[in-house]
């Protein structure tokens, strides 16, 4: 019993009489005539609903959650307090410069510090998660190629790319060519010669990619690219890896967008509100959504006066309260930044090389912050990756990203982040091999999990293809 109004016990938590509320000036055939039909529970039952809703949900702060690409680090909670200041919570968007020096000045010193972190050399805050930075990114590119008259068409995509990277290049009108991978689960040069022609607009990249591997021949890819005239995009949605090691600008691209909710500890807003800035270079800045957040070396001040701008891509200047919890993390980590990578690799590396005599391992070579295994052979014996996914619940551990990359077969994309520690590493890894003992035994105890979880098993095509998000009880009888 999950709804409110299936707890509800007719027992009045609120003493509203109908002299309490008289409608002023309605007319009468407007008046509802029938109770509303409210549930109606005390307050601590209504508490001790809302808590066990709340219980329901997996959260780092339960366990670990080692979902890869999403990075689901702890979030320091100094941050919620921060963002939580009246100064910055009360503030109102459309106060004058002069009254929101302190929040301009915030957000301008987060630019600044996205520039040293990206190396790039311009910065917009506004878009809102990182499929939107994508897809201003891309209108960036767009409206650059207008700007020198030229007419390009295509956009390339390595085939282990993310989903939303084709999604952002189609909607803002482009043809997606698909670049293959080699052996070594790098974007194949030779390949991506064959396709380059002046058609195309730009390649987006990731690097390290989805498979956890750098790229290494980035700089050649954008001679290649650049020579063509195009430019090159980087998916920085998760720089996890990188921070203070390497950056986009070193390898030479032209724009990227990074997700906050990611590498830079804020919470992931399930689709929103989260904030996925973008950065471009010098040539690309004219082009970036207003207003920009400039200083003049006396007052921080919001810069409409864009005549090339693509316009806005958010209300306001992004989701302001996310920024503070960024700017709050990146403070507080300063040149530890380059630890939190060093730490991400390191804690990757360690568990996949605890787990690689279990499983297979896509790509047997050093990674970088996250690896993704093969489950084909633990299908072969009885259970698929599906199914370790959900047996990974029973004990307590979040399942990793499953069948993505698309390029893996039975993929299990795990990245554990800086923030567990090594004892909780060991829990999980025990729990992985274990899980591949299991299977190899018993696979029924596997193929029948999770145990213990709310929702058992759902039909995951019917889920996708055919919500049904509405709740068929009778609520009022
Ligand atoms: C998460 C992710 C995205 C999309 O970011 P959202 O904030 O979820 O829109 C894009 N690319 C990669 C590689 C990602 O991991």
């Amino acid at each position: 019993m999950n709804i409110i109004f299936e707890k509800s016990n007719n027992v009045d938590g609120v003493n509203i009489t109908n002299d309490d509320i008289k409608p002023i000036g309605i007319s009468s055939e407007f008046l509802r005539e029938d109770k509303i039909g409210l549930p109606q529970l005390p307050e601590i039952e209504v508490m001790r609903h809302y808590k066990s809703l709340s219980d329901m949900n997996f959260c780092v702060e339960s366990g670990m959650y080692p979902l890869g690409s999403c990075t689901m680090k702890y979030n320091p909670k100094v941050n919620e307090y921060l963002a939580s200041l009246e100064g910055f919570s009360m503030l109102h968007p459309l106060m004058s410069d002069e009254d929101s020096q302190g929040a301009l000045q915030l957000m301008y010193n987060l630019q600044e510090a996205l520039k040293v972190i990206t190396g790039m050399d311009a910065i917009t805050l506004q878009p809102a998660a990182g499929a939107h930075g994508e897809l201003t990114g891309m209108m960036v590119i767009k409206k650059y190629f207008e700007s020198i008259g030229e007419n390009r068409t295509k956009v390339i995509i390595p085939d282990s790319g993310h989903g939303t990277n084709p999604a952002s290049a189609m909607m803002c009108g482009y043809q997606i060519v698909q670049v293959k991978s080699n052996d070594r689960g790098l974007v194949d040069v030779s390949d991506l010669k064959a396709i380059l022609d002046k058609d195309v607009a730009a390649i987006m990249m990731t690097n390290p990619n989805t498979l956890g591997l750098f790229e290494e021949d980035i700089v050649e890819i954008a001679d290649l690219m650049h020579e063509n005239g195009s430019l090159l995009y980087y998916d920085g949605a998760n720089l996890n890896a990188i921070m203070g090691y390497s950056n986009p600008a070193i390898m030479h691209f032209d724009v990227c967008h990074m997700n906050l909710h990611k590498t830079l500890a804020t919470p992931h807003g399930g689709g929103g509100p989260g904030a996925g800035p973008i950065g471009v270079v010098e040539k690309l800045k004219k082009f970036l959504p207003k207003p920009t957040i400039e200083f003049d070396g006396n007052k921080y001040y919001r810069n409409y006066d864009l005549p090339e701008s693509i316009g806005k891509v958010k209300g306001f200047y992004g989701n302001f309260g996310v920024l503070v919890r960024a700017y709050a993390y990146v403070l507080m980590m300063g040149i530890n930044l380059k630890n939190a990578s060093a730490d991400a690799v390191l804690n990757a590396n360690y568990v996949l090389e605890k787990l690689k005599g279990a499983y297979d391992v896509a790509y047997d070579t050093r990674c970088m912050h996250e690896f993704v295994l093969c489950g084909e052979k633990q299908k072969e014996q009885g259970a698929s990756t599906l199914y370790i996914a959900k047996r990974l619940m029973d004990y307590g551990f979040h399942p990793p990203t499953v069948y993505f990359p698309l390029i893996v077969h039975e993929a299990m994309m795990i990245e554990p982040t800086e923030t567990e520690c090594k004892k909780r590493l060991d829990d999980f890894i025990e729990v992985m091999l274990k899980i591949a003992d299991e299977i190899k035994s018993n696979p029924e105890i596997v193929t029948s999990a999770p145990h213990n979880a709310v929702i058992k098993k759902v039909d995951e095509t019917q889920a996708a293809r055919h919500p049904d998000l509405k709740y068929s009880g009778d609520i009022n009888g």
